[in-house]
């Protein structure tokens, strides 16, 4: 099953180049139960311990198929980095944030200058490593973090994060300018490490949360810096219906966009982003993904590849309870297309 062309179809997709076929993995969390059993590498562990964190990671690719090596599993290492508390959640249940240390004092907020050092920055780094030595030169490695709006919206409260766009414009976009530099340190943290690509989680920026209207305002010109700044792959995910933002998402400089099921016309979002940005989705991860049965699967992911889709992936994160078969019948589906499209040639 070993496919020795996973990382250069990953990469070239991204780059706009011609590939053979259309990858199939996830830009998004990717631990279950089922793989955890697997793996013998659980949560809340694998949030915090690097074998385990690896082990866990790997075994999506190994096990379930999916064509890239994609981690951690929550959205908290930017949030602990920068003092937030962190709820470790458990077997089935992600970290979450359990304090918003910038509420009262959003000015004091910088740029840590031993940032590289601070909580499990370290530890993602050096699982970076030993996925390159396990997965070898030729699966890509995936590292996914908390986005800007997500980053901010951890640290100041979401409450705050929605009403002062309003109430207090400026110190938010300050605020944001510094979320942004951070995620930006991050991923020159994550690329000397030897990620191939980077993928921010944004969920509150999406238009289901933030008016459209504050997104250009407070979110555009800190993704346009982010994508300039440093080199390689960089990625978004937004939840919801993102379509009244994705021409102006693709206008920053993503090479792709993950997108959820919400997106229900894959042709006219492919017309919005253009060729450069690359679409990925987008088969719902707690609806068919979760309780579908791999016939159904199947379905949905063939629609999304006769309509374009550039990468074949679950909408969001992958639900912890979804079985393992359902992960390889994404997989499946896309071989039977080829297969099919072949035979009708
Ligand atoms: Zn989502």
């Amino acid at each position: 099953m070993a496919d020795p062309d996973l990382r250069d179809r990953f990469l070239n997709t991204l780059k706009g180049k011609a590939v053979d076929k259309v990858p199939v993995l996830s830009v998004t969390q990717t631990g279950t139960v089922e793989l955890m059993k697997e793996s013998g590498a659980a949560w809340p562990e694998a949030h915090f311990d690097a074998e385990k964190m690896a082990d866990l990671a790997l075994s999506a690719h190994t096990f379930a198929g999916l064509e890239a090596v994609r981690y951690p599993f929550c959205l908290t290492v930017l949030s602990e980095a920068l003092s937030c508390k962190i709820n470790p959640g458990r077997l089935d249940i992600q970290p979450s944030p359990g304090s918003n240390p910038f509420a009262e004092k959003p000015e004091t907020l910088e740029l840590p200058l031993d940032f590289a050092e601070r909580g499990r920055i370290p530890l993602i780094a050096n699982v970076t490593a030993i996925l390159r030595k396990k997965a070898g030169e030729e699966v890509p490695l995936i590292a996914g973090m908390e986005g800007p709006a997500s980053l901010a919206s951890r640290l100041i409260g979401t409450y705050n994060f929605l009403t002062w766009t309003l109430k207090k414009p400026e110190t938010l976009k300050e605020f944001i300018k510094i979320t942004g530099a951070v995620c930006s340190r991050y991923t020159e943290v994550l690329y000397e490490a030897g990620v191939d690509a980077v993928c921010i989680v944004d969920g509150i920026a999406g238009p289901d949360t933030l008016d459209p209207k504050d997104f250009e305002i407070f979110m555009r010109p800190e993704y346009e810096k982010f994508c300039r700044a440093g080199k390689g792959i960089k990625l978004i995910h937004i939840c919801g219906n993102s379509v009244p933002i994705l021409k102006s998402i693709s206008e920053c400089g993503f090479q792709g966009i993950s997108i959820e099921e919400k997106v229900t016309d894959l042709q006219a979002a492919k017309k919005l982003v253009g060729s450069k940005t690359k679409l990925i989705g987008n088969l719902a991860s707690s609806g068919v993904m979760l309780n579908g049965t791999c016939e159904e699967i199947k379905t949905e992911a063939t629609k999304c590849l006769e309509d374009g889709i550039d990468i074949l992936a679950p909408g969001c994160g992958i639900a912890p309870k979804t079985p393992i078969k359902n992960i390889r019948a994404l997989v499946e589906a896309r071989d039977e297309y080829y297969i099919k499209l072949e035979y009708q040639a």
